[in-house]
């Protein structure tokens, strides 16, 4: 019997980049539109954060976005990301405060994923476990990737240190899709209703990524093999358990999402 009760997608930020970084070797020139999300899970056993969006902060402080989204150094440009898609905004909306979030899980330690910690544990006495894959985390910290940014991945409370993978909650579990990241991990997620969901996180960007089993355009340590090998992971496991597979940075595709305060159940 399943934990997992609710699940909110929420948009977090609007990205536009270079359609070669969501697809390796493709469309490069064309620009796309991308959506950075989070999601929310009510269980029986407490809130699941997936993902926490960018620091507001290193965007729309000019003097940390300059350092941050230097262009010089950071080709892809800073996401657009508004006041009210900061997660406690979301969370207002719901009635709840940060203080509500039992686990936050995090497929990956880039900026768009891990940047908001700093706006989850925000009130004192912060006991969110954040939980976090150990060779990713090496990874950030090996300093090799400029989509992790410094100090994001450190001094964080409470971080629970994850070898492989695991089950957070009875009906969600976390499945290991390395190749965007060392450590890179998607999530399983049964509802109530309805087919069981997998949060592919960056292992798929776009529905073209799971459909033609094309790599992301950042590959950690350019393994694009591995990036593909974890698609297909995916797949294989979305059609054994008549699944539906989601991407993650699709616009078209989120827009066919439950929009918020609008949930999947
Ligand atoms: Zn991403």
């Amino acid at each position: 019997m399943t934990a997992a009760l609710k699940l909110w997608p929420l948009l977090t930020a609007t990205h536009r980049y270079d359609k070669s970084l969501s697809t390796r070797n493709r469309d490069a020139g064309k620009m796309i539109q991308a959506p950075i999300l989070a999601y929310l899970i009510e269980t029986t056993q407490g809130r699941i954060l997936v993902d926490v969006g960018c620091d507001f902060s290193k965007i729309n402080t000019p003097a940390k976005a300059s350092h941050y989204y230097n262009p010089q150094t950071f080709e892809f440009g800073a996401p657009e990301m508004l006041e009210e898609q900061r997660l406690p905004h979301y969370f207002s909306r719901l009635g709840l405060t940060m203080a509500d979030v039992d686990v936050a899980f995090l497929t990956h330690l880039h900026f768009d994923h891990a940047g908001g910690l700093c706006d989850v544990c925000n009130h004192e006495n912060c006991r969110v476990e954040v939980h976090v894959q150990k060779e990713e985390l090496d990874a950030a910290n090996s300093g090799s990737d400029v989509a992790y940014f410094d100090n994001e991945v450190i001094a964080q409370a409470n971080w629970k240190v994850m070898d492989g993978e695991y089950e957070i909650a009875p009906g969600v579990r976390a499945i290991a899709t390395p190749g965007h990241t060392a450590g890179h991990m998607s999530l399983w997620i049964e509802l109530p209703k309805g087919a069981p969901i997998i949060l592919a996180g960056d292992a798929a960007d776009l529905q073209e990524n799971i459909n033609d089993e094309i790599a992301p355009g950042i590959c950690w340590q350019e393994n694009d093999a591995l990036a593909i090998e974890s698609i297909r992971k995916l797949k294989k496991i979305a059609a054994q358990e008549s699944a539906n597979l989601w991407p993650n940075h699709d616009l078209n595709f989120w827009r066919t999402l439950k929009q918020f305060p609008e949930f999947h159940e």
